[in-house]
């Protein structure tokens, strides 16, 4: 996957002289800047723009699953917003008033939001990460963040940080003190689909390439099959990704595999059709669910994730693989067990961050642990 360097970046006066900004200077020596007091919405999408912006909201937040699913109890760490990579299907399409690649400027602030909630949360596991909004590597080429952040958790003794990408650029994690607290985690589909839907991406090649890499480094694997999309050939195709995987890295570093078939709001249908002309995505049949999104009928999504769990557990039959916002019948007819039999969902995957990581729940502060850690 080629890099793509923004030409342009509209900074925000209030983080003017923030180290970010610093650092995407030095890195885009050939881009132009531009400070200006306030970056409004509406100023054009154009993929050669970053902007760095102040931003006021809350950095940490509850991943938005729904009451109506099996949610995981992911936590967002939002680093910033939009995504050039520009998938077919990508929800980040609807939110057409902030069209450009957008940073957070204000990172310290970021850090002391991210280590005040750590410090006051020190029971249970956290598991979060950056990959919601934006892809998590994108721009890391550019802005350094995982130099940052991969060493900040690396001194939390109870939260994962989990960088999802579908790009292959990992050259800033090398030689970091991750400390086995970081987990890269690539979306996977056939090769034909990353072709039509996502051709911006790094090839499955790449991605696969990169996660041998980062295992290398001693990094914690994931993979998402997410969204898993219906065509003719869906069942060579998935079969066929799962077998490279399994070539490419021992299951033994990879803490989780999520399954999540397409889906998507009914307002994107018309954005896909007219940005994405070739994309065939949107003319399969889909029901709304409970969440109001388009999805494919449950005995459609409930055939994908039984097939590929059984691919998976070909491999590796311990291998944590979990459902993205489903029911528990579609759990017990794809998966033969639905989370609560479990304990929850997000006890399931604190258990797999335990198992592989080595990193427990805390359970118990013990005495003085009031006290801050000398890591703090
Ligand atoms: S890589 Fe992720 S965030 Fe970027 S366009 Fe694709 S789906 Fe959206």
């Amino acid at each position: 996957m080629i890099v793509r360097a923004p030409r342009r970046i509209i900074a925000e006066t209030a983080v003017a002289h923030s180290a970010l900004l610093e650092t995407l200077r030095k890195n885009l020596p050939e881009a132009s800047l531009q400070v200006v007091d306030r970056i409004g919405d509406g100023w054009g999408r154009s993929p050669d723009v970053v902007e760095v912006v102040d931003f006021r909201g809350k950095f940490l937040k509850s991943c938005p699953g729904t009451r109506c699913y099996n949610c995981c109890g992911y936590k967002i760490l939002h680093l910033g917003t939009q995504c050039s990579i520009d998938c077919a299907y990508c929800i980040l399409q609807a939110y057409l008033n902030q069209p450009n690649l957008r940073l957070f400027g204000n990172l310290d602030e970021m850090f002391s939001e991210l280590s005040g909630f750590l410090s006051q949360n020190r029971l249970g596991l956290h598991r979060i990460g950056t990959g919601e909004f934006t892809d998590s590597l994108l721009l890391d080429p550019f802005t350094g963040i995982t130099r940052l952040i991969v060493p900040f958790f690396a001194k939390t003794p109870n939260a994962v940080l989990e960088l999802k990408t579908k790009t292959n650029f990992i050259e800033n994690l090398e030689g970091l003190d991750h400390g086995g607290h970081t987990i890269v985690a690539w979306s996977l589909n056939p090769e034909e689909i990353q072709r039509r839907e996502e051709p911006l991406s790094a090839t499955i090649s790449e991605r696969l390439e990169a996660a041998r890499w980062c295992a290398a480094q001693g990094y914690f694997l994931a993979f998402h099959f997410d969204p898993i999309i219906d065509y003719a050939r869906w069942q060579s195709g998935y079969g066929q990704t799962i077998e490279r995987l399994f070539e490419a890295v021992d299951p033994s570093r990879i803490v989780w595999i999520s399954l999540g078939a397409l889906r998507f709001m009914p307002d994107l249908k018309p954005i896909i059709k007219a940005r994405h002309p070739s994309s065939r995505i949107i003319y399969g049949e889909f029901i709304r669910g409970l969440d109001s999104k388009l999805r494919y009928f449950r005995d459609i999504r409930a055939e994908f994730y039984g097939f590929i769990a059984d691919r998976i557990r070909r491999a590796d039959p311990e291998l944590c693989v979990y459902l993205c916002m489903e029911s528990d019948d579609i759990w017990r007819d794809s998966l033969g067990f639905c989370p609560d039999e479990r304990g929850g969902l997000a006890p399931m995957l604190d258990r797999a961050v335990e198992k592989k990581m080595g990193i427990a729940p805390v359970t118990d502060l013990g005495f003085g642990a009031d006290k801050p850690r000398a890591s703090e």
